[in-house]
């Protein structure tokens, strides 16, 4: 029979296990820089409050990389993006691939 306190070990281990997961794959990338030539492609920037609202009249205040569908969300405010693998985005970042 589970008791509540068993239960509730459980879920403490489970929810540790899933945060060292998601710091493990982020320890293996490195932020990508503004100036990559693949970030440069696709215009990303670290912060999306900085992005030409001209260049992209699409782009709505609020969107960023923590918003998209693509985002892969990580430890300290970065995560993974399929678009640039290997590297960390970060969550308040922005690129024209926005979704
Ligand atoms: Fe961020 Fe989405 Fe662009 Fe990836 S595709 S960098 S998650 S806005």
């Amino acid at each position: 029979m589970t008791t509540r306190r068993t239960f509730m070990l459980h879920v403490v281990a489970g929810v540790a296990a899933t945060s060292m997961a998601a710091q493990a794959w982020a320890e293996d990338r490195k932020p990508l820089p503004e100036d990559d030539p693949e970030a440069r492609k696709f215009d990303y920037v670290t912060d999306a409050t900085k992005v030409d609202a001209k260049k992209y009249p699409d782009f709505k205040p609020g969107d960023k990389c923590l918003k998209c569908q693509i985002y892969e969300d990580g430890p300290n405010n970065m995560g993974g993006c399929p678009i640039f693998a290997g590297k960390l985005v970060a969550a308040n970042g922005w690129c024209n691939a926005f979704n």
